[in-house]
């Protein structure tokens, strides 16, 4: 039996962030185990559906922290170990080889697990998910040869493998369950506007449908739709969606909901045992709810969260909700929780690249999604969600009501409330712009123009240093 202090159960993103932030905090040698059964170093997932898969970065990019970094510190890394059950009264993890692994305090951050297709043909070589770094790998290595391939979902990782398998210069179809992409997250006219944007380039989508079953002799040559189309292809990547994985506390007594059941201490009943990651549902203060996010920021939050709990702090852990995705040159961020709005404002040209979209629900802020926007927006959007009740009585334009410019004015005026001016257009650019926006806000300090490139959300600390993919967007990181 290997008895540490602390244990973390799953070797992913918790994992990475959760040991940096105790090394940070003084962890000392021989303290801290990870057991995984993956069999790769702690690295970022975000990169498996974009610049690795891509073929523009490589594993030892996307490491979360270098491979001596676990050594160094007097880690235990154990990978490829499957752990069979968690006895919360003898403190131990019952380990696959029939061995134990004993703890002191635990943090339970088991991640998600694909879902799968249920089909005729679903074990034809051709047929990919994607959650780990062998997934992506695979389908990379598919992708070289591949002439035709189908994307079944259309939420965030199918539209970002759509664009990347897109941008290979594979004919492209992503098969859309809903009427419109990502309907369950995106406004008609957000969808509508990605759409298009995928058209575009390439993507074909086929709405209102189902794969029901893939054909072929031992390979994929064809995908059939549930109103009998055939659609031939070589290729086909699932992103259906994710479910917590939980089985493994399944026998404990530590409660399962929709995820390991925690409180706002990120504490699941039994003391000393966390969650955190996708594996876990928390109670969010802040939106009086129980939740489970399945994004990258959540992961990382909570992994350092829970390192500092396992140290000795007790603090509720209290954030706003947050997610970004890439698509082709197209970077996006969202934060909060739309469930429930009852507005919707949308600012700038939802035909173009550069828009935001506010939902507020009984006259408070809870969600914005921001693409290409002034930074004002992007920083405003977690501060208002977290503490500002917006009054939208107080700024509903009176006469003409079109759409747009009722967003505009909304938007002017939340943006005149926190004494910042809005700039028209794209990235503010100093005193010029400042002066033609006089007229439209209330002029607050503005500040030089940022973009959404990943190595700008880690200068604002909502990216890591060590995050890979750095695509610059703007004038500012972009040279050409
Ligand atoms: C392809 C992809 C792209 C993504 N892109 C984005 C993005 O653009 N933006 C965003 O916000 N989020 C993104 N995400 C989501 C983000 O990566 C996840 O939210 C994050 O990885 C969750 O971290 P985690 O530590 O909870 O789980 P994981 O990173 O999944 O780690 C779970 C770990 O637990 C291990 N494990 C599970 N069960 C056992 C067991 N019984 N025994 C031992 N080990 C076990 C697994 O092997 C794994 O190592 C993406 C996810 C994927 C898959």
């Amino acid at each position: 039996m290997t008895k540490s202090k602390y244990l973390i159960l799953g070797g992913g993103m918790v994992a990475g962030y959760a040991a940096k932030e105790m090394v940070e905090q003084g962890l000392k040698a021989g303290e801290l185990s990870i057991i995984s059964a993956d069999n790769a170093i702690p690295y970022e997932r975000p990169p498996l559906s974009k610049g690795f898969l891509a073929g523009k970065e490589e594993e030892k990019q996307i490491r979360i922290n270098p491979e001596d970094f676990y050594r160094e510190h007097g880690i235990d890394l154990k990978l490829g170990v499957q752990v069979e059950g968690v006895d919360v009264a003898k403190k131990v993890l019952r380990l696959q080889s029939g061995d134990e692994a004993s703890f002191e305090k635990l943090v339970i951050a088991t991640g998600a697990a694909v879902k799968t297709l249920d089909i005729r043909g679903a074990n034809l070589s051709g047929i990919h998910y994607l959650r780990s770094l062998d997934d992506s790998k695979r389908i990379r290595a598919h992708a070289d040869g591949a002439k035709r391939a189908v994307v079944a979902g259309s939420g965030f990782i199918a539209m970002e493998v759509a664009s990347v398998l897109a941008q290979k210069g594979i004919d492209t179809t992503m098969i859309v369950r809903d009427q419109r992409i990502w309907a369950k997250i995106f406004t008609p006219a957000m969808s509508h506007s990605f759409e298009n944007y995928f058209a575009a380039r390439g993507v074909q989508f086929i709405k209102q449908a189902e794969v029901k079953e893939a054909r072929g002799q031992s390979a994929l040559t064809s995908v059939v739709l549930n109103d009998q189309r055939s659609i031939e292809c070589d290729l086909m990547v699932a992103g259906i969606g994710v479910r917590p994985v939980t089985d493994v506390v399944a026998k404990s007594g530590i409660e399962v909901g929709d995820g390991v059941v925690v409180n706002e201490y990120l504490e699941t009943g039994v003391p000393g045992v966390y969650a955190a990651g996708d594996a876990a549902s928390y109670q969010d203060t802040l939106f009086d709810k129980r939740r489970r996010v399945e994004h990258w920021d959540n992961a990382v939050s909570q992994g350092q969260h829970c390192a500092r709990a396992l140290l000795g702090e007790r603090t509720p852990f209290v954030h706003v909700p947050y997610f970004f995705s890439d698509v082709f040159d197209l970077s996006y961020e969202l934060w909060g929780d739309m469930t429930g709005a009852d507005e919707v404002v949308e600012l700038g040209d939802l035909a173009s690249t550069s828009f935001s979209v506010w939902w507020l629900k009984q006259q408070r802020l809870v969600a914005a999604f921001t693409m290409n926007r002034p930074d004002e927006e992007r920083n405003a959007a977690p501060q208002w969600i977290e503490s500002l009740p917006v009054d939208t009585q107080r700024v509903r334009p009176r006469g003409r009501q079109a759409h747009r410019s009722r967003g505009d004015t909304v938007g002017s005026a939340i943006l005149a409330r926190q004494g910042w001016c809005q700039p028209r257009r794209g990235h503010s650019r100093g005193a010029q712009e400042h002066q033609e926006n006089a007229g439209v806000a209330a002029i607050g300090p503005i500040r030089p123009g940022r973009c959404l490139c990943v190595r700008e959300r880690a200068a604002t600390g909502r990216g890591s240093e060590t995050f890979p993919t750095s695509r610059p967007r703007c004038a500012d990181h972009d040279p050409r």
